[in-house]
């Protein structure tokens, strides 16, 4: 999309557009960090995975893992973006107590992944494409803990040196809603690719948020970039009540002033850390303990080979091969083993569209409703697939299988078990259905009269002959014999 595209939205902030480029941080799925073999299990007891490298012993020397590497190669693949053979490890001098170096080992002018682009699903089952600038490798640093003595701080290095992939978009987003889509997209991604678990509460993924306001059409104007947020939710919010306020200041005949803020999700307020002229001056230079990153093409090759079928290609194939709007794909791509799911159940039917809405609304839906993981449920999509079946067999109606997955889901049994002992099959049997009709036809001449100006009224004998049989009485039979009837 276009810059000057306008596409605003937010409560507060008619007549404005927002801008926002992302940051995020991914946390490389790898069993030892990027230039130390120290372990990255989550939850560790404190500085247990920590080597003299992540302590920054005088001497010791970082030697890069091959494993980040690839991982990082595998998502600038999955991002479609351009791999840089050539990349360059630069020092990010900032003094910190959780930073016992000094530096932090980042990528600064040659980083290993060039521009890119990702689309991004819309709710409304659109899309739109948001460009990427770059991805970069990088250590994470230490955690200071403040809550553990009244009086001290407590350093944390177990993940210091931890590798971090840092993607940074173009500030291509232009609402709260692409924003998060765009996260999403993100995340999902990474699952796909096994790069990164994407799981924000536990900080393998955050992001830095960086947003601005304009008058469409004008020239970008200055950013505030919002720090380290750990969910979705919270990257809507901050980015609302951030341009509110920028909104607020230009409108009163302020200007913005370029800084970095902080979100507080208990006052839903930025307030600010620090200003432009406050920002760190890093003195990048590139690490004299590192030779450049020299990457050989049949190795990219080999990786870009072991890629797995990503959301985007899934989703296509959901909508050609089976039938599905884009915007039920898109829900059911974005985790892959859900993707996995709606294929065993949709397996061998003869509607996929209909497997497609029974997993979304039904199965997710009381998932949702329940708080549960799709793997606590006892439906398997073996036994989902079953119920289909007798829909689609008509050997039960719609109504009467909703009420079979209820009972799926309290005890695990198969449907045919359940509508056998609970004698739910549908009646598609003529004789009895039409002796349900002639009775309810003697005793209601007057619906009979009116059903014969008005073929409206015949669906109130429809009503009529459900509400006889419990529901099972199979829907085309009745209407069949009404029609001849009446
Ligand atoms: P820095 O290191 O100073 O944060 P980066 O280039 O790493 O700079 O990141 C800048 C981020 O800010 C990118 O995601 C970019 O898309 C975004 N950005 C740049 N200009 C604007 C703007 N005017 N409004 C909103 N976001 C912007
Ligand atoms: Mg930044």
């Amino acid at each position: 999309m276009t810059l000057t595209e306008s596409r605003t939205g937010a409560p507060g902030t008619d007549g404005w557009e927002i801008v926002i480029g992302l940051e995020v941080h991914a946390q490389v799925m790898s069993d030892a960090k990027l230039f130390s073999g120290a372990a990255t299990a989550f939850g560790a007891e404190p500085n247990s995975q920590v080597s003299l490298v992540d302590a920054a012993f005088p001497g010791m020397l970082p030697v890069i893992n091959r494993r980040c590497v690839e991982q990082a190669v595998r998502t600038g693949l999955g991002l479609n973006a351009k791999i840089n053979r050539r990349s360059v490890f630069d020092r990010k001098n900032y003094f910190y107590p959780d930073l016992p170096a000094g530096y932090q080992i980042s990528q600064y002018k040659d980083p290993i992944v060039g521009e890119g682009v990702v689309t991004v699903d819309l709710e409304n089952g659109g899309s739109c494409e948001v460009r990427i600038e770059r991805l970069h490798l990088e250590q994470d640093a230490g955690k200071s803990i403040h809550d553990m003595d009244p009086k001290r701080t407590f350093v944390d290095l177990n993940r210091a040196g931890i590798a971090l992939m840092e993607i940074v978009s173009k500030p291509d987003m232009r609402s709260a809603d692409e924003a998060g889509a765009y996260l999403a997209k993100v995340r999902s991604i990474l699952r796909y690719l096994g790069t990164c678990d994407g799981n924000m509460e536990q900080g393998s993924l955050r992001a830095d948020v960086n947003v601005s306001v304009r008058r469409p059409g004008e020239p970008l104007g200055t950013r505030c970039e919002i720090k380290n947020l750990n969910s979705i939710r919270f990257i809507k919010q901050a980015i609302e009540c951030e341009a509110r306020r920028q909104i607020e200041i230009i409108e009163a005949g302020g200007a913005i002033e370029q800084q970095t803020r902080l979100f507080d999700p208990g006052r839903g307020e930025t307030r600010a850390m620090r200003s432009k002229e406050e920002a760190h001056d890093y003195r990048y230079f590139p690490d004299p303990d590192l030779l450049p990153l020299e990457l050989d093409p049949d190795w990219i090759a080999e990786i870009e080979a072991s890629l797995p079928e990503l959301p985007d290609a899934k989703k296509a194939r959901f909508v050609a091969d089976y039938g599905l709007s884009a915007g039920d794909a898109a829900v059911l791509v974005a985790d892959r083993e859900d993707a996995d799911y709606f294929e065993a159940v949709a397996k061998g039917r003869k509607d996929p569209r209909l497997a497609g809405n029974w997993v979304i609304n039904e199965f997710y839906g009381r998932l949702n409703k329940a708080g549960q993981h799709r793997a606590e449920s006892p439906v398997t999509a073996e036994k989902l697939s079953g119920l289909l079946a007798l829909i689609e067999s008509g050997a039960i109606s719609g109504r009467i299988a909703k009420d079979v997955f209820d009972a799926m889901f309290e005890t695990g049994e198969d449907a045919a078990a359940i509508v056998e002992a609970k004698g739910l099959k549908q009646i598609s049997d003529t004789g009895a259905i039409e002796e349900i009709v002639d009775r309810l036809i003697a005793e209601n001449p007057k619906q009979v009269a009116q059903a014969k100006e008005q073929p409206k009224v015949a669906g109130w004998f429809v009503g009529q002959v459900m509400k006889a049989t419990r529901g099972q009485a199979n829907p085309a039979v009745v209407n069949e014999i009404l029609k001849k009837k009446l």
